[in-house]
């Protein structure tokens, strides 16, 4: 497996640091509304990354958290006379419901802020302790430098970072780059801490989840959004070489953003894009193979021509395996579990070059252009086109493409006789009639 190390800027061989085993944390979203169609990509490219690893056998930690604590949740509570952590719920539950309706599987665990407070005040406290930390006015701050090569992550000299850095007026800090690491507050949800009463910025929260839910320093994968590399990720990396001497992960990956008919989706333009109605519409099959037709780290862009291409070559791969089913069935066929080891083999690798999706696509493709050319045949050989039918499900399977098997009712085989009897009959009213109904029934 080859990945692009958002670190070093290149691609990498996967090595993992527990043979077979790969630990992956993605950074998750604030949960202050419903997500939007950008949100989605990293749920449906990790989610992949996830289902590669282990289709190659190895076995996988996914943890994403859920920033439960922040202004835009206290803002939405007092707006609507509700608590924190009833805002909260009840957009953790619509995430979790997109997650199912796009057929992502599930994190391993789901930390929330206010789940992990205890570690994250005594985190800060020891940043503290430790001088990376200053306190001023009950609000602490992180001491950017004393860490070497901050700015390593996102490719940023220091000098370069202090030059852009905006001065904030009235600010307490000892220089502009130095982050929020709590914050005092009279508003909303707070906690006790020995510096003063007040809630935690947002930086900290994945470093203190990840030491915790892993038990270690260092994991194998960090991912989330681009959008997140600088400040978040670059300030997640400081303070985890402050307190743990460690970078926190070997390998950090980045997706890339989101554009719907070529504008970047945002509030200001008025075209934010629910997940929840654009997958109402589409469908959850529809959106993966959109959101993945597209290479991870690419802009990908969402317009009516692409939202067509993708259905097409979407219905192809499930008609095929469709025709599969009704003439296996027909027939009487015997199933069998064994793969087209050479098909899987070329799309496995495809794939493996730092999740290649649309050559994995193409891979695909293959497989159902060499189906048709097996069932075209007279003499079909089934244990052949099982086989393809097999590592075509495994592969689609990792694109989290979901297809249930059809199954014929005595009724519908019935029908499938009747046409046929009536094309061999040369009596074509009756078999277009037949057709018809098989149409109807999506059978054909
Ligand atoms: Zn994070």
């Amino acid at each position: 497996m080859k990945l692009y190390n958002s670190k070093t800027n290149g691609i990498e061989e996967f090595v993992p640091i527990t043979k077979g085993h790969v630990d992956m944390y993605v950074c998750g979203p604030t949960v202050y509304n419903h997500p939007h169609l950008g949100n989605t990509r990293p749920m449906i490219v990790f989610d992949t990354l996830r289902r590669l690893f282990q289709l190659q056998g190895y076995t996988v930690k996914y943890v994403s958290n859920y920033t439960d604590v922040d202004d835009k949740i206290i803002n939405k509570a007092n707006q609507e006379n509700l608590s924190e952590a009833m805002i909260a719920q009840r957009y953790i539950d619509a995430y979790q419901n997109v997650r199912e309706s796009l057929n992502v599987k599930l994190p391993d665990e789901t930390p929330r802020v206010t789940e992990t407070m205890d570690e994250i005040i005594a985190f800060i406290d020891k940043l503290i302790k430790e001088d990376y930390a200053y306190v001023i006015d009950g609000d602490v701050y992180f001491r950017v430098s004393k860490i070497d090569n901050y700015g390593e992550l996102s490719g940023q000299k220091l000098e370069d970072l202090q030059v852009g850095a905006r001065i904030e007026e009235n600010t307490k800090k000892e220089n502009p780059l130095d982050f929020a690491l709590w914050k005092t507050t009279d508003m909303g949800i707070k906690w006790q801490t020995p510096w003063g009463l007040g809630r935690p910025g947002w930086h900290t929260e994945c470093v203190v989840m990840i030491n915790d839910v892993f038990g270690k320093n260092i994991i194998d994968i960090h991912g989330g959004g681009m959008d997140l590399k600088f400040p978040h990720h670059e300030n997640e990396v400081a303070q985890s070489k402050a307190i743990c001497h460690s970078p926190l992960a070997n390998y950090w990956l980045h997706n890339g953003m989101l554009n719907f008919d070529g504008e970047k989706m945002s509030k200001s333009l008025g075209n934010v894009v629910w997940a929840k109605d654009f997958i109402k519409d589409l469908g959850g099959n529809l959106v993966r193979w959109l959101m993945l037709s597209a290479h991870y780290r690419m802009p990908l862009n969402i317009s009516d021509q692409t939202v067509e291409t993708a259905k097409t070559e979407l219905n192809k791969v499930l008609l095929v395996l469709k025709q599969i089913d009704v003439k296996q069935q027909l027939m009487d066929i015997k199933d069998h579990d064994q793969n087209d080891e050479s098909s899987i083999n070329r799309f496995v690798s495809a794939m493996n070059e730092d999740i290649n999706t649309p050559n994995g696509f193409m891979e695909i493709f293959e497989t159902v252009k060499s189906i048709n050319k097996a069932m075209r045949n007279k003499d079909i050989d089934w244990h052949n086109v099982i086989a393809l039918r097999n590592s075509l499900l495994s592969m689609i399977d990792v694109m989290g493409i979901k297809y249930e098997k059809l199954s014929l009712s005595s009724e519908d085989k019935e029908l499938f006789m009747n046409w046929e009897k009536a094309r061999t009959n040369k009596d074509f009213a009756s078999a277009d009639h037949y057709r018809k109904e098989l149409m109807d029934k999506e059978l054909i």
